[in-house]
């Protein structure tokens, strides 16, 4: 692939064959847009990019410059380059799924993550073995003292990025997280796009 800049359509989920070695840069264009992140092995699908397989052993709720996220048999497949996003991303939240907007009060279909995944990867010819956990990019999930999470508009800025370097050959998938009814992509709750490179 080139590094001339992909776009993650808004709502939507796009997919990507990265080899070993390779640079990943997630922008987030508008600055208000969750990207829901998963990387699997290129080889074997079912071994993926792990949130909790991740902080167990970076130590960190919040992935830093430097730290490798890990796969679900605790191997490296990311490893964080660099940031300008403000550091603020989430590793605690599922993706968001047709249960999610039901539970919320939506009566008739809602685009999820979790369908974005499926749609994302079905554009390569494969199927998710199933929904990991998300690096949830940009998204703002702060806890206060007695650990209580809440869902915040994120702290990017228009144009801020995510670059990170594949530790093995692997498919990158996102999705421009469709939740328009928390305030998770800004307080307007519009949804856009969003762009990455790979180089
Ligand atoms: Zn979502």
């Amino acid at each position: 692939m080139s590094d001339a800049p992909v776009t993650i359509p808004a709502t939507c989920g796009k997919a990507a064959f990265v080899a070993a070695g390779q640079t990943i840069t997630v922008i987030n264009t508008h600055g208000t847009q969750v990207v829901d992140t998963w990387a699997f092995n290129r080889h074997d699908m079912k071994e993926f990019m792990s949130m909790e397989h991740s902080r167990a052993t970076h130590h960190h709720m919040i992935p830093k410059v430097g730290d490798a996220m890990l796969t679900n048999k605790r191997r490296p497949i990311l490893t964080i380059l660099e940031d300008t996003a403000g550091g603020i991303h989430d590793t605690l939240m599922a993706a968001c799924d047709r249960y999610r907007y039901e539970e919320l009060g939506c009566k008739e279909y809602h685009r999820n993550c979790t369908d974005n995944l499926a749609e994302g990867l079905a554009e390569l010819g494969l199927t998710p073995p199933e929904t990991p956990s998300p690096f949830n990019l940009f998204m703002n999930i702060p806890w206060d003292g007695n650990g209580t999470l809440s869902f915040d508009p994120p702290v990017s800025t228009p144009g801020s990025y995510i670059k990170l370097r594949a530790e093995m050959d692997l498919v990158i998938a996102f999705s421009a997280c469709p939740q328009d009814i928390l305030p998770i992509n800004g307080k307007t709750g519009a949804t856009t796009e969003a762009h990455f490179t790979v180089a």
